[in-house]
């Protein structure tokens, strides 16, 4: 990774992953898979809806630990009591119990609430990787030869590459659907975001008229002013306030909740912000500034110069190189026609005569063993 490591790793509860990870990539945030929990927790008895309501709330929309503590005490008392004649997934038996405690103990690796400082483009899985798993498995099977598994492993490459180029091609071919058409906000993204991130956005921004916002002054240092934010439709969060800090000198907006800084894209209480102040006698605050629009999620993401450095050849890559080539022709050669007695033969006599030859031109190598008087002798 030349020296950089990962802002955010995600991987299922596998201890021996985490130590690794505290050991190799001890800057890196931890994380624990989103979707293994919740299959873990199904497979624990709790499949009741309900509570897998209560569970992602927990996941994906605090932002602090007080707010963690709060609503972890509600879930408990919204989704279980100690009567015996509840059906079950309702009662808090003594397994499900435990398994609670135990997600408890490791709440900072899967709560929105510890995560909000660590840039991961949004994702919260390992899906991606079990994606690519479920894909190679439909590709190799345990009796495949050696060669067969290279062959498919290529195959699966190569439909790897082509989606990749459909999904290029779509992206650049595909403007995204711009529902609110008099969002000056908006019409700054359209055109640069590809559609799955424009959407995402536009999400936000479709959320955001949900919010209703009033000055802070008792926040405002600096000549950065703080706004905060309550969600009109409230009922089931009465400690909910997200606070806005506007720069309007600099144009810089940063929200309590981090969206920008952990995925990378404007939240639903900035965008409010925006269209508040901007349309109530800051018309500059929408005109947004050029790092809160990331390179990362533009058409343009991919036309930089990303070529790698040229590996410089040393005689042992061309070495391995040649051998690698007359292998993979030799063995094409031998598993697509020795199944005929005949060509076997013509083969085996031919491969002698060869070696014979290979010999005579070069009598000072002991055969089998690599040369210095090849063709790749000027790289030595
Ligand atoms: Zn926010």
């Amino acid at each position: 990774m030349n020296g950089k490591e990962p802002g955010a790793v995600f991987t299922d509860q596998a201890a021996a992953i985490a130590a690794g990870i505290r050991t190799a990539l001890p800057r890196t945030y931890h994380g624990l898979c989103t979707f293994h929990i919740t299959m873990n927790a199904k497979s624990n008895g709790l499949w009741w809806s309900p509570f897998l309501e209560e569970l992602s709330f927990l996941m994906y929309d605090l932002e602090t630990e007080d707010e963690f503590d709060y609503y972890w005490k509600k879930m408990l008392e919204n989704c279980f009591n100690e009567e015996e004649e509840e059906e079950e997934g309702k009662k808090l038996t003594s397994k499900i119990e435990a398994w609670l405690q135990n997600l408890h103990k490791v709440r900072s690796k899967w709560s929105s609430a510890w995560l909000k400082d660590h840039f991961a483009c949004g994702m919260r899985s390992s899906q991606l990787s079990e994606s690519c798993n479920s894909h190679l498995r439909k590709y190799l099977q345990s009796k495949l030869t050696l060669w067969e598994f290279f062959i498919q492993f290529n195959n699966f490459l190569e439909a790897k590459r082509h989606k990749e180029l459909r999904s290029d091609y779509e992206a650049l071919n595909t403007i995204p659907y711009l529902v609110f058409t008099n969002s000056e906000v908006l019409q700054q993204f359209v055109t640069k975001y590809t559609q799955n991130i424009f959407g995402n956005m536009q999400d936000e921004y479709s959320k955001s008229i949900k919010y209703h916002i009033r000055p802070n002054n008792s926040k405002d240092i600096d000549g950065m002013f703080a706004y905060e934010l309550h969600k009109l439709d409230q009922q089931r969060n009465p400690i909910d306030k997200r606070i806005v800090i506007v720069d309007f000198v600099e144009r810089k907006l940063i929200c309590s909740c981090k969206m920008f800084e952990k995925c990378g894209w404007l939240c639903r209480h900035v965008l409010r912000a925006i269209d508040h102040l901007g349309y109530g006698g800051h018309p500059e605050i929408l005109n947004i500034h050029t790092r809160y629009i990331l390179n990362r999620w533009t058409y343009d993401a991919k036309s930089g110069d990303f070529t790698l450095p040229a590996v410089q050849d040393t005689a042992e890559r061309v070495y391995c190189s040649m051998v690698k080539q007359l292998t993979g022709s030799m063995n094409l050669l031998a598993t697509h026609t020795c199944m005929d007695d005949d060509i076997y033969k013509m083969l085996e006599e031919g491969m002698q005569a060869l070696k014979i030859r290979a010999e005579s031109m070069m009598p000072a190598m002991k055969f089998g063993q690599p040369s210095t008087s090849t063709g790749m002798k000027h790289y030595l």
